[in-house]
C-alpha cells in the first residue's frame, strides 16, 4: 500500500498562459479512495498524468510514499493508470493484452500467463480470455483494462473517467464492481470524474477542483453539508443549493430542506415563493419559485419528497420555511463560508 502526495504543484501550457494545475496540496492516506471531482477544463486529467509522471510539472512535486518521485519515468512509480479510452490492442486475445505489461516489464515468460489468469480471476473474466477486444462488451472490456492494470502489482492506481463510456445501468454496476474491487486489493486510487453521483457514491474523500485548485477537499457528507465556498455549494447536489441574497451575505439553502412551512419545526426562517414551475422527478416535486430573505429576489428550487402531499399550484405564493441550523452563509464578494448569522424569525 502507498500514499500519494502532491506539493504545490503548478503546471502551465503555451508559455504560461494555460494554468492547468495552478497550487495544488493532496495528500491521499494509506489505501484510500480519493476522488477529484471537477467541470471539464478544471485540470483534474492534467493532475492524475502529472502524478503518474506522463507530464513533467512546470513547479512542486509529486511524491509516492513519502518519496519524491518528480523527475522519475512513469514506470518507476509502481503506478497503474485506467484512461477513459482503455486502449486494449484489438489484435491480441485479452489474455495476451492482459499478459503485455509483463512482458515490457521483463518478468519471466513461465510467470506471466499465471499472474495474468490471477489478475482475470480477480474480475470474473477468465472465461473471455480467448476473446479479441471487439467480442466483448464495454463493461467486460473495462474490466480487461483493470486486469492489465493490476497484473503489476501496483500500489497505486490512477483512474480516468473509466466508466464514461458504459451507458447508464451498467455504469452503475460497474461503479459497486469497481468500489468493491478497490476494497478487496486496497490499493490506494485516485479516481477523476465530472459526475457527483460517482464521486460522492466512491470516494472517501472528494477533492472538488476548479480553474486548476482545490476548493476542498473532504468526506462526501463534509462537502455536501458544509461546502467551504459557493462554487462546492452549487457543483455538489441536484438541483443545486440555493443561494439567497441577505444583507452582506449568500444564505445557502439545500432544496431538500426548503418545505412548505407547516412542515418544518423547531426556529426556522420562513420565505415566500411565487411558483413559476413544477417537475416530478423519482416521485420527488421540485418547485421552481421566487423569493427573497429581505434582500432581492432570487430563483429558488425547493424539492418537496413524495411524502409530502401540500397542494401546490403554479402562479400561486406559498410560505415555505428551513430548519434555521441547515442555513449556510457565505461571503457575497469572495464566496467562501462564513460565520452564521441570525436572520429573520
Ligand atoms: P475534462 O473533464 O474535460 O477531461 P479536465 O478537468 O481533466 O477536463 P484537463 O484536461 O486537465 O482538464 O485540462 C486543464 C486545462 O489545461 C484545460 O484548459 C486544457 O485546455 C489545458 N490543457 C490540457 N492539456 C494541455 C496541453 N497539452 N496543451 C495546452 N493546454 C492543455
Amino acid at each position: 500500500m502507498s500514499t500519494v502526495e502532491v506539493r504545490d504543484l503548478h503546471k502551465y501550457f503555451d508559455a504560461g498562459r494555460v494554468r492547468a494545475i495552478d497550487g495544488v496540496d493532496v495528500t491521499t492516506g494509506d489505501g484510500e479512495y480519493l476522488v477529484l471531482l471537477g467541470p471539464s477544463g478544471c485540470g483534474k486529467t492534467t493532475l492524475l498524468r502529472t502524478i503518474a509522471g506522463l507530464e513533467a510539472p512546470s513547479s512542486g512535486d509529486v511524491l509516492i510514499d513519502g518519496q519524491v518521485v518528480t523527475g522519475l519515468p512513469p514506470r518507476a512509480r509502481r503506478i497503474a493508470m485506467v484512461f477513459q479510452s482503455y486502449a486494449l490492442y484489438p489484435h491480441k486475445s485479452v489474455l495476451a493484452n492482459i499478459v503485455f505489461p509483463l512482458r515490457a516489464a521483463g518478468v519471466p515468460h513461465g510467470e506471466r500467463e499465471e499472474r495474468a489468469r490471477r489478475a482475470a480471476e480477480m474480475l470474473g473474466i477468465t472465461h473471455l480470455l480467448d476473446r479479441k477486444p471487439r467480442q466483448l462488451s464495454g463493461g467486460e472490456r473495462q474490466r480487461v483494462a483493470l486486469s492489465r492494470a493490476l497484473v503489476r502489482d501496483p500500489s497505486v492506481f490512477l483512474l480516468d473517467e473509466p466508466l464514461s463510456n458504459l451507458d447508464a445501468k451498467l455504469r452503475t454496476s460497474a461503479r459497486d464492481e469497481l468500489k468493491r474491487f478497490q476494497q478487496d486489493i486496497g490499493a490506494t486510487t485516485i479516481y477523476v470524474t465530472h459526475d457527483q453521483s460517482e464521486a460522492m457514491g466512491l470516494g472517501d474523500r472528494i477533492a472538488v477542483m476548479s480553474e486548476g485548485r482545490v476548493r476542498q477537499i473532504g468526506a462526501p457528507n463534509e462537502v455536501y453539508d458544509h461546502p467551504a465556498d459557493t462554487f462546492v455549494a452549487t457543483f455538489i447536489g441536484s438541483p443545486p443549493m440555493n443561494l439567497v441574497p441577505c444583507g452582506d451575505v449568500l444564505v445557502g439553502v439545500r432544496p431538500e430542506h426548503l418545505l412548505p412551512v407547516e412542515n418544518v419545526n423547531g426556529e426556522r426562517v420562513t420565505m415566500t415563493l411565487e411558483v413559476r414551475r413544477m417537475e416530478y422527478l423519482s416521485g420527488d416535486r421540485h418547485v421552481y419559485g421566487i423569493g427573497d430573505l429581505g434582500a432581492e429576489p432570487t430563483r429558488v428550487i425547493a424539492r418537496l419528497p413524495a411524502t409530502d402531499d401540500t397542494p401546490i399550484t403554479v402562479g400561486e405564493r406559498y410560505d415555505f420555511a428551513v430548519p434555521q441550523r441547515r442555513l449556510r452563509f457565505f461571503d457575497q464578494d469572495s464566496g467562501l463560508r462564513t460565520e452564521p448569522v441570525r436572520i429573520g424569525a
